[in-house]
């Protein structure tokens, strides 16, 4: 008897920090991968090494790339991470986040339907809600961003609802809270720039790429008075996305699942955490909120453990700072950092650009 043949993936946004995940994770599984990136941040040099997979680099947005791929790989499902993901930049160039984010998603799912292709698993996000009501967030909760970055990935959510009514498209939409950490091989992990994110922050700043690490705002009504999120490990989002995947491919509904660990941690906390697991002493220096971050954001997301199956393998703020801590230390030396993030990304956010004018804490 033959075997029967694996499923093959069509992974966009494959050479990004969740996407790489993935689609490592996936070949592991024993699918076929085909990884479709434009580079512009995802990063060849990372992932091309360890995986067996076509990487394509092409975009989106190109209609007849697109139809290129459908119509010479059999593509049994698509996961879907390509989009741009800076909040502040949203907020500064909304139109380019509409149209690569929205624009770039009705594109490909033209060329999903034009090929009869009807699976797809999105990346979505906890910033669709906007600022919540109730915590910890279960996804019926309202959603009502607060940022183009966050409507854009609702826009997508709503057509993928409408293009399953319409004609038989079938999705699992994932809104993940703080993605964080890095593959436990130290292989592979988060490399953003401009890098905007607290973990990999403190880490530069212990690597000591960075004079400090600024706090955002420590006057919340929060323990400590620093904002409280809930990180959630990239190997157990990966994981997730494998689960959503066969979710849709035994023939199952459409359906929409929070990725979280279901408690939170303060800023103060994960650099707490971040000294001991570095055994460094890592500088802060206490500055203004940034605008329109919540003061807490948990994440409910039983229904993916009820439903998927789903278990988070990596829920200690430790081994998710611990698995950061070697992947940055392989990465990266002091030298590469010095003024890198403005010097690629002039356009950045005010509110994402690090400022060490306020109060040094001794
Ligand atoms: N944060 C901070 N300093 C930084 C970067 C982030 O205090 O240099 C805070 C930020 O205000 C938020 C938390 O850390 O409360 C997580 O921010 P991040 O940008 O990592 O993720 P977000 O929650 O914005 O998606």
């Amino acid at each position: 008897m033959a075997t029967p043949s694996k499923p093959t993936i069509l992974v966009t946004g494959g050479a990004g920090y969740i996407g790489s995940h993935t689609a490592l994770l996936l070949e592991q599984e024993g699918y076929d991968v085909i990884l479709l990136d434009n580079m512009v941040y995802g990063h060849w040099d990372i992932i091309a090494p360890l995986l067996q997979a076509k990487i394509i680099k092409g975009d989106i947005g190109d209609r007849a790339l697109l139809d290129f791929i459908f119509a010479t790989q059999s593509i049994d499902a698509v996961i879907h991470f390509a989009a741009y993901a800076y909040v502040g930049e949203s907020v500064a160039q909304p139109t380019k986040y509409y149209r690569n984010n929205v624009g770039g998603a009705i594109n490909l799912l033209e060329a999903m339907l034009a090929a009869s292709v009807k699976k797809i698993v999105f990346s979505s996000t906890c910033a669709t809600y906007g600022v919540p009501d109730t915590t910890p967030i279960t996804e019926e909760h309202p959603q009502n961003p607060i940022n183009p970055y966050g409507a854009s990935k609702l826009m997508v959510e709503r057509i993928l609802a409408d293009t399953g009514a319409a004609f038989g498209l079938k999705s699992v939409i994932f809104r993940y809270f703080n993605a964080a950490g890095a593959h436990p091989s130290g292989l592979l992990g988060e490399d953003h720039h401009p890098e905007t994110h607290l973990i990999p922050l403190v880490l530069q700043t212990a690597l000591g790429s960075r004079e400090a690490i600024s706090i955002f705002g420590t006057d919340y009504p929060t323990q400590d008075g620093t904002c409280i999120r809930d990180y959630i490990h990239v190997v157990d989002l990966a994981e997730a996305h494998i689960l959503g995947l066969k979710h849709l491919l035994q023939g199952k509904d459409s359906a929409v699942f929070n990725l979280s660990n279901g408690n939170g941690s303060s800023v103060q906390e994960v650099i707490e955490v971040s000294r001991q697991v570095t055994g460094l002493p890592i500088r802060v220096i206490e500055c203004d909120r940034r605008p329109g971050d919540p003061p807490v954001l948990i994440g409910h997301s039983n229904k993916a453990r009820v439903i998927l199956g789903w278990r988070p393998r990596y829920p200690d703020l430790s081994d998710i700072i611990s698995h950061a801590w070697a992947w940055h230390q392989r990465r990266h030396r002091p030298s590469d950092f010095s003024q890198m993030n403005l010097m690629r990304n002039p356009n950045l956010g005010e509110d994402e650009r690090e400022s060490l004018t306020c109060h040094p804490l001794t």
